[in-house]
């Protein structure tokens, strides 16, 4: 139970709305004043002649032109028009907003808010008021819940007027003098009703700042709790066995894919767990690193797993690795997916638990209650972002002696890496294997699909390449996604005809029917292959070298990023050719970059950008930690100071010492303790 005076015993504050402050977590008078303000709106009038470009302004003017009403894409609306301040005359423009264009007579007074443009002169308006600004200043702005902001600051005031609540000061004051930050008194002083812009930034530093210290003590303090607990044996590494291996290799290894071998073996060699991810652009030959790795394990007589997040992706594994494996058949590779039933399944199980198979590859069906192993010593995941915390949880749980390899292509922005993965070791594979030829990219629409199909046509017939067509995901309807996949082979298949044959992939397909279909186009019995995004994680067929995808407007730039991996993965020159309708700025702006960079990185911070750190992973990852005000993406230099910080509290022997430190040793006891909080 939590200590402090209940709410209710605010004035005003009634049963009801006691229960409505219950579903934001507010359940004490400190609660309630500790519960901040996300973000702020400053409505201070300012001046247009000393604002900088793209700073956000508040000013008074009067309408001076007609209204124009523009209209563009499905239901979306513009409101033009022109204000008057003193001799200037500036353009306003705001979004949505139509209703207003009655009001906006000649002459009228207006209170406009928005985004300057210093060249053109004009605001991107945010607001539009009819009247005068009327002194509002600055306004907090809470995420609250059925309650309104008046209502709410008015329960803060008085919250704060009765001093019901305990002044706690978290950041110890060495670190507080070392940052000059304001007390925590001024901080609830200042967040709720700030008298300035600088207060509001006041409060904002050392807000966000204690909020990153606080994250960073306590996922490096699980790291270091994970490196503490042994991994019950040191794995011997059979050097000159892996260099036979090395050696016997179709290419030689990049200095990439040998210096992430190293950290791993390195992992291996030192007795405490691994916990790595191992992140390289599509196309870096990631696999070939950790099949090294699983021979590795093996040789040192521990039972390992690969498990991948599609049945498409686990059958191509294991095919390959198989023949990998195949001048070393004292190891027995086995595969598991849902698709496996019956006897075969029956089968593995009993293979897995007497030890007498030495490599399991599979989907998260490698997870379940009733597959045990012997000794699992090594467990790998291909294209981890796929997976959910809890999965790779499981996977660790799953032997004593379980070192974690997990992979991804999804190249996280070093903001995220620390955020997501500060718990993790991160090797980086930053360097493409040698002759590859960057992707070149397109955007055109669909007026020009003919011609891109002629293109299609003639790369095919003439070089005997292969090509890949994606149909869009409509979002929440599988059924819809085959529909549609189903339409576009149609149409590809009469092109077509007689002149290469056209495949069909979706996720209604049956394992064995998805299995044959793969082959064929591996094998070039197929040369298109019309395909749901299925295919969009890890298959490697290096003929194809063309991918056209439909309504790429739909996807995220690091899901196009995946797609367009798929090709350019042998030297032959690959073309990616994105197909859009959408003529809206943001969807162009993200198309445009992927014509711009292959660049795995730098797709992925510009994606972030766009879409917020929320989204990037989507729902699944988002083991993502949510704060007041901090944000991971905006805020990254103060996490990267907070990060040091915690580093050299957690190092000092003085931390568990001095009662400076004890609001934080307090802090870290109650989270880590804290049930659902757990270690991933
Ligand atoms: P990803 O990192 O996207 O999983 P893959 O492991 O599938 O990439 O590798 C892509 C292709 O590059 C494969 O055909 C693989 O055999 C090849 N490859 C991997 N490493 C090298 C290398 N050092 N030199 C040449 N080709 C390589
Ligand atoms: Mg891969």
């Amino acid at each position: 139970m939590k200590s402090g005076v209940p709410v209710g015993q605010i004035k005003g504050v009634g049963p009801k709305v006691v229960e409505k402050l219950g579903a934001m977590g507010i359940y004490t008078v400190d609660d309630l004043v500790n519960y901040f303000p996300y973000r702020y709106e400053n409505y201070e009038l300012g001046d247009i002649q000393r604002a900088a470009h793209d700073e956000k302004i508040t000013v008074e003017g009067k309408v001076v032109t007609g209204v124009s009403v523009q209209y563009y894409g499905k239901m979306k609306s513009r409101l033009v028009f022109s204000i008057q301040i003193g001799s200037e005359v500036l353009k306003v423009s705001i979004f949505g907003r139509t209703f207003l264009k009655k009001q906006l007579e000649m002459d009228t007074l207006v209170t406009v808010t928005g985004k300057w443009d210093i060249g053109r002169r004009s605001i991107t308006a945010t607001d539009v008021k009819i009247g005068a600004n009327n002194g509002r200043t600055i306004e907090p702005v809470y995420s609250l819940k059925d309650i309104r902001t008046p209502t709410f600051q008015k329960m803060i005031k008085e919250a704060l007027g009765s001093g019901s609540f305990l002044v706690r000061d978290d950041i110890p004051r060495i670190l507080q003098e070392k940052y000059r930050l304001i007390s925590q008194e001024d901080v609830l002083a200042f967040a709720h009703f700030p008298k300035n812009m600088e207060q509001v930034r006041q409060v904002q530093r050392r807000v966000k700042y204690e909020e990153l210290l606080k994250f960073q003590l306590k996922i490096q303090y699980l790291r270091r709790q994970i490196k503490a607990k042994k991994a019950g044996a040191e794995k011997t590494v059979d050097e000159e066995k892996a260099q036979k291996f090395i050696d016997g290799l179709p290419f030689s290894l990049t200095d990439a894919q040998l210096r992430v071998l190293k950290e791993i073996k390195a992992d291996l060699l030192s007795g405490s767990r691994m916990n790595r991810l191992l992140q390289g652009d599509v196309g870096s030959g990631k696999t070939i690193v950790a099949a090294i790795s699983l021979y590795l394990v093996m040789l040192a007589g521990y039972q390992t797993a690969l498990m991948v997040p599609t049945e498409i992706l686990g059958s191509q594994h294991y095919k390959s690795l198989v023949e990998l494996f195949a001048p070393y058949p004292e190891f027995k590779i086995g595969f598991l997916s849902s698709s496996v039933k019956g006897k075969k399944r029956q089968e593995i199980l009993q293979g897995l638990a007497a030890g007498e198979i030495h490599l399991l590859i599979g989907t998260h069906a490698l997870i379940q209650k009733e597959v045990v192993y012997k000794n699992l010593g090594l467990v790998i995941t291909d294209e981890q972002h796929r997976f959910g915390v809890n999965q790779r949880r499981m996977l660790r749980e799953k032997g004593e002696f379980v070192d974690v390899l997990m992979m991804t292509a999804t190249p996280i922005p070093r903001t995220l890496a620390i955020s997501a993965f500060g718990d993790m070791d991160v090797s980086t594979i930053n360097e493409m294997p040698k002759g590859r030829k960057p992707v070149e990219t397109y955007l055109f629409d669909t007026s020009r699909l003919e011609r891109a199909m002629g293109f299609i046509q003639k790369t095919i017939l003439d070089k005997g390449q292969q090509a890949y067509v994606i149909t869009p995901l409509i979002e929440e309807s599988e059924s819809l996604d085959v529909q549609n996949a189903v339409e576009v082979h149609a149409l590809w298949a009469h092109h077509f005809k007689g002149r290469a044959k056209v495949g069909l992939m979706h996720g209604r397909l049956s394992q064995a029917e998805k299995d044959a279909i793969m082959d064929s186009f591996v094998k070039n019995e197929t040369q298109i292959l019309i395909s749901t995004t299925v295919i969009e994680v890890g298959v490697n067929v290096p003929n194809a070298n063309l991918i056209l995808i439909y309504d790429a407007n739909r996807f995220g730039l690091s899901q196009l990023h995946q797609l367009r991996g798929r090709v350019g993965r042998g030297s032959e020159q690959a073309y990616c050719l994105l197909l859009s309708d959408s003529k809206t700025e943001q969807s162009m702006e993200r198309l445009k970059i992927m014509t711009q960079t292959t660049d795995g990185f730098e797709l992925s911070e510009a994606d972030l950008k766009l879409r917020g750190p929320g989204d990037f992973f989507g729902e699944k990852q988002s083991g993502l930690p949510v704060f007041k005000m901090a944000n991971l993406v905006e805020d990254y230099k103060i996490l990267e100071i907070a990060m040091e910080d915690a580093r050299e509290l957690l190092s000092s022997d003085e931390f568990e010492t001095n009662n400076d430190f004890l609001p934080l040793r307090d802090y870290i006891n109650r989270t880590v303790a804290s049930e659902d909080y757990q270690l991933d």
